[in-house]
C-alpha cells in the first residue's frame, strides 16, 4: 500500500501514514495535533493481499478504480481519480488496484476491461461502471452512491 508524508503544521514533523488510514482523523505523532489530511488525500493503492482487508473494513463508502498502466483510457482517468481523492475526503474512499499485477483481485471481481470502478457499502459491491466515465458524470455518480 502507498504512503503518504503529512507535515505537521504545528511542530512541523514529518508523519507518515498508510494511505487507507488518512480518512481516520490521524494525528501528528509527535506533538498530538490533528493533521490537516485535505491537502494530501490521495487515492489508496491496492494489491492483492490488501484488498479484501481495507474493502472489508472501509468505514466510508469506497470506490475501487481496477486499471493497467498500459491502458490508455486508464492513463486519462488518473488524473480524475487523483482529483475524486481530494473532492470527496472524508466523504467516501477512492481506491485504485493495478490488475496487470494483481491479477487475483481483477478476477474475483470479473474484470473484463479496464478502467472498471466498482462501488462498494459495507464490504459489498452496490455498482460498478466499465469504461472511463467524464469527470463530472464520475463526481455526479459519486454524490449518488454516497447519498444511497
Ligand atoms: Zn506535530
Amino acid at each position: 500500500m502507498n504512503t503518504l508524508i503529512v507535515t505537521c503544521p504545528s511542530c512541523k514533523a514529518k508523519n507518515k501514514m498508510i494511505a487507507s488510514k488518512q480518512h481516520r482523523g490521524p494525528r501528528c505523532g509527535k506533538c498530538q495535533t490533528p493533521l490537516p489530511m485535505a491537502g494530501y488525500a490521495t487515492p489508496v493503492e491496492l494489491t492483492d493481499r490488501e484488498a479484501a482487508q481495507v474493502i472489508r473494513e472501509a468505514d466510508l463508502p469506497l470506490m475501487l478504480d481496477f486499471y493497467s498502466p498500459s491502458c490508455g483510457p486508464c492513463r486519462t482517468l488518473a488524473p480524475v481519480i487523483d482529483k475524486l481523492a481530494h473532492h470527496f475526503f472524508g466523504r467516501a474512499i477512492i481506491a485504485k488496484i493495478d490488475t496487470s499485477t494483481n491479477h487475483l483481485s481483477a478476477g474475483h471481481y470479473e474484470i473484463r476491461g479496464v478502467p472498471t470502478l466498482i462501488f462498494f457499502k459495507n464490504g459489498q459491491v452496490v455498482d460498478q461502471v466499465v469504461g472511463a466515465l467524464p469527470e463530472d458524470a464520475l463526481v455526479a455518480k459519486l454524490n449518488s452512491f454516497i447519498r444511497a
